[in-house]
């Protein structure tokens, strides 16, 4: 990871950490999932509403890692105004990220912020705090209503 992009993970995660975006409890939501990370004990709680199959709101609760508050933050910001398939397909992309499968150059047009995540490749523990967030919005939307588990 070059120092730029160095330096921005730490100013997003910062950020993000300490300001979370929908770090709230959602009234109307028809979808919610509980993930837990048994690794760095970071445990979430997801709030969609669907509506049309578009995720009209998404919010989060749950304490854990700045690295887990952090990406939970950038993904409700992120997927929110998208379709149930974009959601899904954006998940898969970041997951591909975090895991280096997108490789060292990887195409950051539709990533957005969610490049500054790049980095976590190279700390395989810190993968599972980072896609935690994700791996519980895709449960909700798939409707699976138990505690989901990183492991
Ligand atoms: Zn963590």
């Amino acid at each position: 990871m070059d120092s730029e992009l160095r330096e921005l993970y730490q100013q997003v995660i910062l950020d993000h950490n300490k300001s979370p975006r929908n770090f709230r409890k959602l009234e109307n939501s028809n979808f919610e999932a509980e993930g837990y990370n048994p690794l760095c004990g970071d445990r979430i709680d997801i709030f969609i509403q669907v509506e049309n199959d578009i995720v009209k709101d998404i919010s989060f609760q749950g304490s854990g890692c700045a690295i887990s508050k952090a990406s939970a933050s950038l993904m409700t910001h992120m997927v929110k105004g998208k379709t149930r398939a974009e959601a899904e397909k954006l998940f898969a992309k970041f997951h591909d990220l975090i895991t280096g499968k997108l490789g060292d150059k990887p195409s950051i047009e539709d990533l957005g912020k969610l490049a500054v995540f790049a980095g976590v490749k190279e700390f395989p523990a810190r993968v599972k705090c980072a896609s935690l967030a994700w791996h519980t919005m895709h449960s909700a939307l798939e409707k699976e209503e138990k505690v989901i588990s990183t492991e």
